[in-house]
């Protein structure tokens, strides 16, 4: 039996109809931007297998330091207990990210790097014995599939089965797709309603819900008010972090800075699951205390599991380097040239670009959001030419590990035009 269907007789896969969904692809081996199948036929990896492969599969440097790092220490609990890889790691990162960042609280993945983002904010509040029990995120934000993640998340078909069992958030209008002054009014609204602790966004691109963009003036409007009414600000970088948007975080092209950072993806280099939470002394300082019930209740078995470290060490030595730093800069580049190549496209309209990603709508009569099917078959379209795209319903967007060669991404746009002759009929 082949793999696809060994795979098919036990397995559920994320995201997935599995009554309608053909056999999964097995993929048996990668190397730079590509993955390769059972046969040795190639596929370029455009969206970096959802958003994690910065460097490339399986590059070396990260491969070799797992490697070594399995040999000396594999796992070690994390309450009372430390090891080199995540000290190493916490230092590193503290020196990276915006000045305000004092603290790094280790868990598995980006929707539990948002809920200790949640939990740190919500329970901030109780420390400072001031009452503030309303959370503000975005319409079309995705920040995860846990409870809470969900919960901050725009409500839509990916939290529509679970709504009863989510808490009430305020949601404003995404400045990706209304003004400044839009945005600030739905704020005006909501503060008259309650007492607001915190509020969570995606910088600079909102992801899954659409690759929504919107400029750093805005969101510094949108942060200066909150900063006037003591409301914390929770950056998720889950996706934006690592060079998405063009520098290693999209708070730094901002001058103001958030209260807590979400971390996770291109974290290891794409390599494990590992994520980080970071945030500001003074809430840190909020949970000290002589009394043990006011401590921080979260943690995982595998908090700052030593290979994920190291990997995410190795993945950052990478970044120390210039080649790294001109590989991020062509992408930026090509990408622009793409940009102005379909600019003038009659079946693209909202065509934007962030950094090394380039995102736009297609004009279908499908209608917009993730089912529009639009996706699906431009997705098979590629496919079947050896790339591997996953756009969001009628949202087409390009976002590859910065290893991709120029002239392989300039393919990838070249094919846009022609995807969308053979299915948008
Ligand atoms: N936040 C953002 C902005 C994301 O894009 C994602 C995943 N796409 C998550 C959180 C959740 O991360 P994970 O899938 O690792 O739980």
């Amino acid at each position: 039996m082949s793999l696809g269907t060994r795979d098919h007789a036990t397995i559920w896969h994320p995201f997935t109809q599995m009554l309608t969904a053909g056999e999964a692809i097995p993929i048996v081996r990668g190397s730079g931007a590509h993955l390769y199948r059972e046969d040795g036929s190639v596929l370029l990896d455009a969206v970096s297998s959802w958003w994690v492969t910065v460097h490339g599969h399986s590059h070396p440097h990260i491969a070799d330091a797992i490697g070594k790092q399995a040999h000396v220490l594999e796992q070690v609990i994390f309450a009372g207990f430390t090891h080199p890889q995540a000290v190493q790691l916490a230092e590193r990162l503290l020196t990276k990210l915006p000045s305000d960042m004092a603290r790094v609280f280790f868990s598995d993945n980006g929707s539990t790097a948002v809920e200790v983002g949640l939990k740190m904010a919500w329970q901030y509040w109780q420390m400072k014995g001031e009452e503030r029990n309303r959370i503000i995120a975005l319409d079309h934000a995705y920040h995860g599939d846990t409870f809470g993640a969900m919960s901050v998340s725009g409500r839509s078909i990916f939290t529509k089965a679970f709504e009863p069992l989510l808490f009430e958030v305020d949601f404003v209008r995404s400045p990706g797709e209304v003004s400044l002054e839009e945005v600030l009014a739905d704020l005006e609204k909501i503060e008259a309603r309650g007492d607001v602790a915190a509020m969570i966004v995606e910088p600079l691109v909102q992801g899954a819900g659409g690759m929504l963009m919107y400029p750093p003036e805005v969101l510094e409007a949108m942060m200066a008010w909150c900063r006037e009414r003591g409301i914390l600000v929770i950056f998720d970088e889950v996706m934006t972090g690592f060079y998405r948007t063009g520098k290693l975080f999209a708070a730094l092209h901002l001058d103001a800075q958030p209260d807590i950072m979400c971390l996770s993806k291109g974290l290891t280099g794409g390599f494990l699951p590992l994520s980080i939470t970071t945030c500001t002394q003074e809430i840190f300082d909020a949970f000290l205390s002589e009394d043990r019930s006011r401590m921080l209740f979260h943690g995982h078995s595998f908090t700052a599991n030593p290979l994920g470290c190291a990997a995410a060490n190795a993945s950052l030595d990478l970044f120390e380097q210039q080649e790294t730093q001109d590989r991020v800069a062509q992408v930026v580049a090509i990408q622009a040239e793409g940009r102005a190549m379909l600019a003038e496209h009659p079946q693209i309209t909202n065509l934007r670009q962030q950094g090394t990603i380039l995102a736009m709508d297609i004009v279908t009569g499908g209608g917009t959001g993730y089912l529009n099917n639009v996706g699906k078959e431009i997705g098979k379209w590629f496919l079947e030419r050896g790339v591997l795209m996953r756009p969001l319903g009628n949202v087409l967007y390009v976002m590859p590990p910065y290893t991709i060669e120029p002239e392989e991404l300039r393919k990838v746009h070249r094919m846009i035009p022609e995807a969308l002759a053979a299915v948008t009929q």
